[in-house]
């Protein structure tokens, strides 16, 4: 079983059940598995075949489930780039990946056509019309650059379904996601059809999603957590996918109400941005189930805000790109535990080791290393970066952890985060905790600066509440209460927003570019 076939399999048994709702239109199971067959033949007959590279700047609409499941249908490798990178990014990725092929969003076409003349082994391009001039633009384009590219909707109108199945391995990657990568480039993890099946499956069943659930997917689709939590796993299990193309607080509202959603995914900057929305009301979640939180560390205090706010559970997990991504979350049959990412999830081991790859005692921070169905089979054309991060079997994640004598794990810290001041260590996300428990701070971000008498010392941006009177001396005293002396920001800097990357990460690393500066 693989994705593609566990689709076909509910197209057959439950062609009318829907598999996805976008901008006020349900397309059900048997439709969307139509849609792929002819998108997957149109492919076929542009030249792509299997083992081929197909890149994807695409946003959360119903031309990226097509593409995906299409991609992976003819044996190709699907290679999924956040569309809002700079063209330097996305160039990098394209020649990295081999890209043979590239579907894109048409207020991307003047990147394509740049590209068509400097990537000639890019030998098409299919475009997705989103603006409602689309097609003239598409008209306009000059002869040697519109020869390599075509319509998406025009494609699948002119196609006939795929009469040949592709005999596909699954240990074959089905995916390349380049994760964001803290040094250097970005790393291309390959995803086999077995690791995002079973990750698929397993959170699927590990989340009690059913037919029955009707899962909000505004994350990005070109983001892991995407797109094993809110894509794939719900597919696997026959619900409904409710497409939200952008994150804006009242229309996830409305969405959730007049949809009567069951499962809300987010990152942790989302659960912000809900939780401080004027209007939000308890009501406006009062059909979830299950709030997923995931991507990044979920501060505790704002997590108890939410669940008394809306009156839910809020259960928090943890993943990476390189384990497809899950491997731990809050389990729904136990209390789930507010500031741990849970227990292994099934067919998944984690587990916290010293720096000789011994397992460490209850409670003692280590590394947190991965083993199961889920990790990836290496990163593409980079067998060093593939030898230190997969060994004896296992994946080390390079994030710091702890687990409890209950089997619950908890995030310390990303391993190359931890700041040292005078021989302590101190980790960001304490620090963090502190700042975020005080009522007049919406977000904050810990870094380590370089020090001359301690090596390195605590540096602090927030974001204060509108009208918010606390001065850097306040929240100095109100974190010396609460931290050892050491742990205590030197400096607290106020900003307007913290920078963050497209998947609502707070991006330590350019604060610290910025201090550097
Ligand atoms: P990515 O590969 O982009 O999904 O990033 C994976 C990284 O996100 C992990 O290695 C962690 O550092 C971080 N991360 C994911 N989930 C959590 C979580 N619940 N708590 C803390 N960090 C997390």
């Amino acid at each position: 079983m693989n994705l593609v076939s566990s689709v076909q399999q509910t197209a057959q048994s439950k062609p009318s059940k829907i598999a996805y709702h976008f901008m006020g239109k349900d397309t059900t199971y048997a439709q969307f598995d139509m849609s792929v067959s002819m998108f997957a033949n149109a492919l076929q007959n542009l030249g792509v075949n299997k083992g081929d590279k197909v890149a994807f700047l695409l946003g959360n609409t119903p031309h990226y489930l097509i593409s995906l499941y299409a991609t992976m249908r003819i044996g190709a490798t699907a290679v999924p780039i956040n569309p809002l990178y700079t063209p330097d990014e996305i160039s990098y990725i394209l020649e990295n990946s081999d890209a043979k092929a590239v579907i894109a969003i048409d207020p991307l076409l003047p990147l394509v056509e740049v590209a068509s003349q400097s990537f000639p082994t890019i030998e098409n391009y299919v475009i997705c019309e989103m603006s409602p001039d689309a097609g003239q633009k598409l008209g306009t384009l000059n002869e040697a650059v519109k020869e390599k590219v075509h319509s998406f909707s025009m494609l699948i109108k002119k196609s006939k379904p795929m009469t040949e199945a592709v005999e596909v391995d699954e240990d074959e990657s089905a995916i390349i996601l380049y994760t964001s990568g803290t040094t250097g480039h970005p790393k291309g993890a390959m995803l086999t059809h077995k690791n995002i099946y079973s990750n698929a499956r397993d959170v699927g069943d590990y989340l009690g999603f059913s037919e029955n659930d009707k899962i909000v997917a505004t994350l990005p689709l070109f983001h892991v957590f995407a797109l094993t939590v809110v894509a794939n796993a719900p597919l696997v299990k026959g619900a409904t996918i409710l497409l939200e193309p952008r994150f804006s607080p009242g229309e996830i509202f409305q969405m959730i109400r007049e949809q009567k959603a069951t499962v809300f995914a987010g990152v942790p900057t989302m659960y912000n941005f809900l939780y401080q929305y004027p209007e939000g009301k308890t009501e406006d979640f009062e059909s979830i189930r299950l709030a997923i939180s995931g991507g990044s560390s979920l501060p505790v205090s704002l997590l108890h805000n939410f669940e008394e706010k809306f009156n839910v559970r809020v259960s928090e997990g943890y993943g990476l790109s390189e384990a497809s991504p899950v491997t731990c979350f809050n389990p729904l049959d136990r209390e789930r535990v507010p500031g741990s990412i849970g227990t292994n999830i099934m067919n998944v081991e984690n587990k916290v080791v010293d720096e000789m790859g011994e397992e460490v005692p209850d409670n003692h921070v280590g590394e947190l290393i991965v083993r199961g169905p889920n990790v990836m089979k290496g990163y593409y054309k980079m067998p060093e970066e593939t030898a230190a991060a997969l060994r004896d079997g296992w994946l080390y994640t390079g994030d710091l952890a702890r687990q409890d004598e209950n089997g619950y794990f908890y995030i310390v810290d990303r391993k190359k985060d931890m700041i040292i001041v005078g021989g302590f260590n101190v980790y960001p996300r304490e620090v963090e905790e502190v700042l975020f428990s005080h009522h007049d701070i919406v977000e904050a971000a810990v870094v380590g600066v370089p020090d001359t008498n301690f090596g390195e010392e605590v540096q602090a941006y927030v974001v204060l509440k509108e009208g918010s009177d606390a001065t850097e001396q306040s929240l100095h005293e109100f974190c010396a209460k609460r931290l050892v002396k050491y742990k205590v920001p030197k400096s607290i800097e106020f900003l307007d927003e913290l920078p963050k990357n497209t998947t609502g990460k707070i991006l330590r690393r350019s604060l610290k570019d910025q201090v550097k500066s």
